[in-house]
């Protein structure tokens, strides 16, 4: 997988701002930027306060070293500053910038910022030619210089919390502010709880709901207004009908999110002040408002803002040397967990039609621009969100939900997903406590909407899980409880244990009839090794604990000269190693896929010693728990130990069970619904069908796909319990252009 890099020819100059509104990761993403850049042989330079850096130049622009964007991933904003430039609106202004870059020598940009400051960049290119020559003929520029810098080449990154842009599934900055908002909704859960109360919590989206819907979703609220979806006219009636089901139902307090720019089909804006006195006058009960405002935007970058806006800076610095000067200017979308360079202007026309769209009325319009997933979710939330008004039929399937394998963060969404989705589509939905022993020893009850309230934010998993694969002598006792309690359908949800455990009923299905049910698995471990997904329910949430962890170890070190060995979570997959360590900023990421060589260790040790020679103060590896049989996080540290003696001291900190606890974050809440939703399709399908047969599924690219589970063997290696075909491998090159500084390399 891995991709040889190709060397830039010497001298080119590559300009890196940020413009518009701030996002957390954009550090990242200039942190990337800059280290490619040096690690390709290119010049990088650093143009402060957006365009206004440019224009005024000086000290505007400056040359940037390694070291310069060093320790700066974990904070959130931006090192080199962003600003709304009038001036950069004229063609005066962008005159101005043009000079300064040529007398510079750059010719390529990357701009981290909105659809503002992209389109703003793309006009600048497309002006070049006839800026330059105006410079030109004004005596500002010389002719070589003219000849030299014929084309400005550029790539975009989007920065924007909103996550608005058309073509990327994701936007700098957006996942981060998810946190916040999704933190704040289960602070406010627990005291609007203790009072009865109602809150109406505002985020930011002007034209896009992404934060308020997904928000909603994360954060099991009740109530979602977006601009792409206007609720119909009378909605306030409808609104608080639905407020006052769910309290019967149980609830003990009712959260309505408003999305800033959210109106109603005649496009006049829906305040949060409107629905609280709508609340209050409809329902005669408390109501409160927050606006969440700036807090969104602020904070350190979550895990996924840091180890994908790293991913975008990388590709950006090989797509601004690789362009020629004919090339259309790219923006970096991230689509399905891969970077695609796509039409810049293309992807903000369709950006900008959206308001249009919704300005004209068209909703549908608006929506589908959205894409199919955001479509998906807004009707799962209308699903979750209200508790449903038909009562069961007696003749309704039985569906059963069980978790085996580790304990994996998000299975309490998963099951309350299932139970929630499942009653609205018409089924008796039953629990099945303790795992595989628990289904053998007939543990199974059925639960209720309201049984699972409160069950988002809790890690953990109250229905218990247990790793135990039934031995064959159980499958007995198994098959009876199944046939006792009627159960129609199996959704098992957990780690390659509860894989393993489904496939052997699933393959036990001609001796024991109650095993012909239909089957699904959802992938739930915090190894991220399961066949046909490329990220499981609980992944995320660790990846962000490790990254927390590894921050304040980092900042332990800060006051003497440290290096420190970390060893993370995964059995043999790498992931929670080289994501942790490529968010991290670890020097040195060491996993099993790759293996440890001794040679490879002795020029580490080697380059490490050099560089505290030269005044470095801090060393980080990151080694996945089983990267190598021998070389164990305690040879590594007590190597360094012994070889680093005068020059710095060394410490272990092995993360132990605290990587699967934690409540889950809002990837893993969404991910775990959203592959709920889909179990619960499948299941319906087979029912449809009459069939019974056994599936597993996950994210692949975009999308949730299904794979059989009879094959699932197939995509696996058996030796080391991970699939054949790891998608993120790609990111070991990623990680080595970030963290092998090249100058220290030849030194060593
Ligand atoms: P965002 O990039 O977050 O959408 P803005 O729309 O405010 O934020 O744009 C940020 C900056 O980008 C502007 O202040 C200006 O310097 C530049 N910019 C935006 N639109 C244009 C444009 N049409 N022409 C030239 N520069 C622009």
């Amino acid at each position: 997988m891995t991709q040889q890099q190709t060397p830039a020819p010497a001298k080119m100059k590559i300009g890196i701002l940020t413009s518009g509104g701030d996002a957390q990761g954009m550090n990242a993403a200039v942190r990337s930027v800059v280290r490619t850049a040096l690690t390709l042989g290119a010049e990088p330079y650093a143009i402060y306060e957006g365009y206004q850096g440019m224009i005024d130049g000086g000290d505007g622009i400056k040359q940037f070293g390694w070291d310069d964007v060093g320790s700066i991933l974990h904070r959130g904003g931006t090192i080199i500053g962003t600003f709304r430039s009038k001036e950069f609106r004229e063609r005066e202004g962008r005159l101005k910038a043009a000079a300064n870059l040529v007398e510079h020598g750059i010719d390529r940009l990357v701009v981290i910022g909105g659809d503002g400051s992209l389109s703003g960049l793309d006009l600048f290119r497309q002006e070049w030619d006839g800026l330059l020559a105006e410079l030109l003929i004004t005596g500002r520029i010389t002719q070589e210089q003219a000849d030299a810098h014929p084309a400005l080449m550029i790539a975009g990154l989007v920065g924007s919390i909103d996550n608005d842009l058309v073509g990327s599934d994701m936007t700098i900055g957006a996942d981060t502010a998810l946190h916040r908002i999704v933190s704040a909704i289960d602070d406010l859960a627990s005291t609007a709880a203790s009072h009865q109360r109602s809150f109406v919590v505002e985020v930011m989206g002007r034209h896009c709901g992404y934060l308020a819907l997904m928000a909603a979703i994360a954060g099991g609220c009740d109530y979602v207004l977006i601009p792409e979806n206007p609720p119909a006219d009378g909605w306030e009636d409808k609104m608080c009908a639905e407020l006052k089901r769910g309290r019967d139902a149980g609830r003990r307090e009712s959260i309505v999110l408003v999305a800033e720019g959210a109106q109603d089909r005649s496009g006049n804006p829906i305040s949060a002040e409107y629905v609280r006195s709508t609340l209050e006058e409809k329902l005669h009960e408390d109501a409160r408002v927050t606006i969440l405002g700036h807090v969104q935007r602020g904070g350190s970058p979550s895990a996924y803002d840091r180890w994908a806006s790293t991913w975008l800076g990388h590709e950006a610095v090989k797509e601004v040397l690789a362009v020629t000067p004919e090339s259309p200017g790219n923006v970096m979308a991230i689509r399905g967990n891969r970077v695609v360079p796509t039409d810049l202007m293309e992807a903000i026309r369709h950006t900008r039609e959206v308001p249009e769209r919704i300005a004209a009325g068209d909703f549908g319009g608006a929506m589908e621009l959205r894409g199919g997933s955001f479509t998906e979710m807004d009707q799962i939330f209308h699903e979750m969100a209200e508790p449903s008004q038909v009562d069961v039929a007696s003749d309704a399937k039985r569906v059963a939900i069980v978790h085996a394998g580790g304990l994996a963060p998000g299975m309490n969404t998963a099951a309350r997903a299932a139970v929630r989705l499942g009653i609205a589509r018409g089924h008796t939905m039953l629990g099945i406590n303790g795992g595989f022993p628990g289904l053998r020893d007939g543990n199974i009850s059925e639960l209720t909407w309201e049984d699972v309230e409160g069950w988002t934010a809790d890690g953990g998993a109250e229905l218990g899980t247990r790793r135990t694969i039934p031995p064959l002598e159980q499958l007995y006792p198994i098959s009876r409880s199944l046939e006792q309690a009627n159960v129609d359908a199996l959704i098992v949800i957990g780690g390659w244990n509860a894989y393993q455990a489904a496939y052997l009923l699933y393959s036990e299905r001609d001796r024991y009839p109650a095993f012909k049910i239909p089957i699904v698995c959802i992938p739930a471990s915090i190894d991220n090794n399961l066949p046909g997904s490329e990220l499981a329910i609980g992944t995320d949430t660790a990846l962000n604990v490790i990254v927390e962890a590894i921050d304040r170890i980092k900042l332990s070190g800060s006051a003497s000269k440290r290096a420190f060995v970390v060893e993370t979570m995964g059995r043999y997959c790498g992931y929670l190693a080289l994501m942790g360590g490529l968010a991290s900023g670890a020097e040195r990421v060491y996993l099993h896929e790759e293996g440890i060589r001794l040679a490879e260790l002795s020029h580490d040790v080697d380059a490490l010693c050099e560089s505290f020679r030269q005044g470095r103060r801090l060393f980080l590896a990151v080694r996945n728990e089983r990267a190598s049989e021998h070389y164990t996080t305690d040879f590594i540290t007590r190597l360094l130990e012994e070889e680093g003696k005068e020059l710095f001291d060394v410490r272990q900190a092995i993360l132990g069970h605290v990587q699967q606890g934690g409540s889950p974050s809002p990837f893993d809440r969404l991910l775990a619904t959203r592959l709920v939703s889909r179990a619960l399709n499948l299941v319906d399908e087979e029912f449809a069908q009459g069939r019974a047969h056994g599936w597993y599924l996950g994210l692949q690219g975009a999308k949730v796909e299904q794979s059989p589970l009879n094959h699932m063997m197939e995509h696996m290696d058996p030796e080391f319990r991970r699939p054949l075909e790891q998608w993120w491998l790609q990111l070991i090159d990623v990680n080595r252009s970030v963290s092998d500084d090249p100058a220290l390399f030849e030194k060593a």
